[in-house]
């Protein structure tokens, strides 16, 4: 008897190729140049946290703009007090905020902290080393004795100092963190230019899914990727288009894809893009703009679907290139991850940001790895206080828990074994979230 035909080997050409993730990400890179957001726009700097400037920010003056004291006491001419216990009459008072005169020879200032320095003096003695002496009839400023040497310039800061009139404090391209904002004001900007927020869309693919606050059928999981990449999007300064979940049918995902490249520079959309998995997402691309499936040599997080949504079938074509499209695996910890890998460089890129490797840090492993998967790989682990690295017990792609206890990941080269006691790649989750 004839053995039955065995089915026929997928064709290699039908395998969606295994890029590194440094390779995916210069294709990404390359192609997000064309996606660049040129629109700018001037927005009070008091509401401009997490934008992203789009002109380099220049002093109009000097900060601190005089010389003013950084202790209360009294403000001196040093060559005045030479001796411990040098007594002098006190001849002003010039608390934060008022302009004193010029301190005549042999004369103190009382002086508070923010003050102008008056002209003539050159140090400031602190109170704590200052005796007050009354007036004897209690009328006037009274006298001070003064029981330190005063070293000229002690206690003042200079004109300057921190900044100088003309200099450029913050950077074009810079993300508004509260100290950019404080930095921004010291020198008296009220407004800032900066870039059109990122509009993200984002829609989860999967029949499965169920909203929180509805009963969950059997078979069902909770949504949680809609939360997970909706704040990361937020916390990545951008605008969460959220285009909610999809049902599972071809027209339905082109009508959610024309929808969403109306609006968004870019797509996201989790689930449906392993490899055999039958979908609507790839045809559906396919059928709006163009579609590269690849396969990511990473762990957790191997599929990764890349492409462009044409915009304005309905008429009101522009013409640009369209929507970028990125499609992540459905795995909360695979999206996650890869959001973290591959989208916020891309987001970063459409932005005119620089894109530096994330800030690395070489620890010690306080765990072992023995075997070690032929993909690089991405574990979730914590700092400890011993100054090494914990790693979580379960590092299956599906477990979210290990995202909210990880610090950090270790990024671990394909093929690589770990004992205890090994420097391994660490990347806090914070240098990969919202730089
Ligand atoms: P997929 O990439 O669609 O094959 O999905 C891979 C795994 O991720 C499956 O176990 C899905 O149930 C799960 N999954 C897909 N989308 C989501 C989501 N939005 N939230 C939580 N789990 C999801
Ligand atoms: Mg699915």
């Amino acid at each position: 008897m004839a053995e039955p035909t065995p089915p026929p080997a997928p064709s290699p050409a039908a395998r969606p190729p295994l890029l590194s993730l440094d390779e995916a990400l210069a294709r990404l890179l390359g192609g997000a140049a064309a996606h660049r957001i040129a629109r700018t726009e001037t927005v009070g700097s008091f509401d401009a946290l997490g934008r992203v400037l789009a002109a380099d920010v220049r002093s109009q003056l000097d900060v601190p703009p005089a010389d003013n004291t950084s202790m209360d006491g009294y403000a001196v001419r040093a060559a005045d007090v030479r001796v411990v216990g040098t007594v002098l009459p006190v001849a002003q008072r010039i608390p934060a905020g008022k302009v004193g005169e010029a301190l005549a020879p042999g004369t103190a200032a009382r002086i508070f902290t923010g003050a102008q320095v008056p002209p003539g003096a050159d140090a400031v003695v602190m109170q704590e080393q200052c005796e007050a002496i009354a007036d004897p009839a209690g009328t006037g400023l009274g006298r001070v004795r003064v029981n330190t040497l005063a070293q000229a310039g002690q206690w003042v800061r200079l004109r300057g100092e921190d900044v100088q009139r003309g200099a450029v404090v913050l950077k074009a391209g810079t993300r508004l963190t509260p100290q950019a904002l404080g930095m921004a004001a010291s020198v008296g900007a009220a407004t800032l230019t900066v870039l059109r927020r990122p509009r993200v869309a984002v829609f989860s693919t999967g029949d499965e899914l169920v909203m929180p606050g509805d009963p969950l059928p059997p078979g069902a999981i909770y949504n949680s990727n809609r939360f997970t990449l909706r704040g990361l999007l937020q916390a990545a300064g951008c605008e969460a288009i959220d285009l909610g979940i999809v049902p599972d049918r071809l027209d339905a995902t082109r009508e959610a894809l024309r929808l969403a490249a109306a609006d968004a520079d870019l797509i996201l959309t989790s689930g449906g893009v392993s490899v055999g998995e039958e979908d609507h997402l790839r045809p559906a691309v396919q059928a709006e703009g163009e579609l590269t499936l690849w396969q990511i040599a990473m762990k957790p997080g191997k599929p990764l679907a890349f492409g462009r949504v044409r915009r304005g079938a309905g008429g009101d074509a522009r013409a640009d290139a369209g929507a970028i499209f990125m499609g992540l695996p459905g795995n909360p910890v695979s999206s996650f991850v890869t959001f973290l890998v591959a989208v916020a460089p891309v987001l970063r890129a459409i932005q005119g940001m620089p894109n530096p490797a994330p800030q690395a840090y070489t620890l010690r492993a306080d765990f072992d790895w023995p075997r070690p998967d032929r993909r690089r790989e991405f574990l979730r682990v914590r700092l400890n206080d011993g100054g090494g690295l914990d790693l979580y017990p379960n590092q299956s792609s599906g477990v979210l828990t290990s995202t909210v206890w990880a610090d950090g990941l270790v990024d671990l080269p394909a093929g690589q074994a770990v004992k205890a006691g090994d420097a391994v790649r660490f990347l806090p989750l914070h240098e990969l979230v919202g730089r």
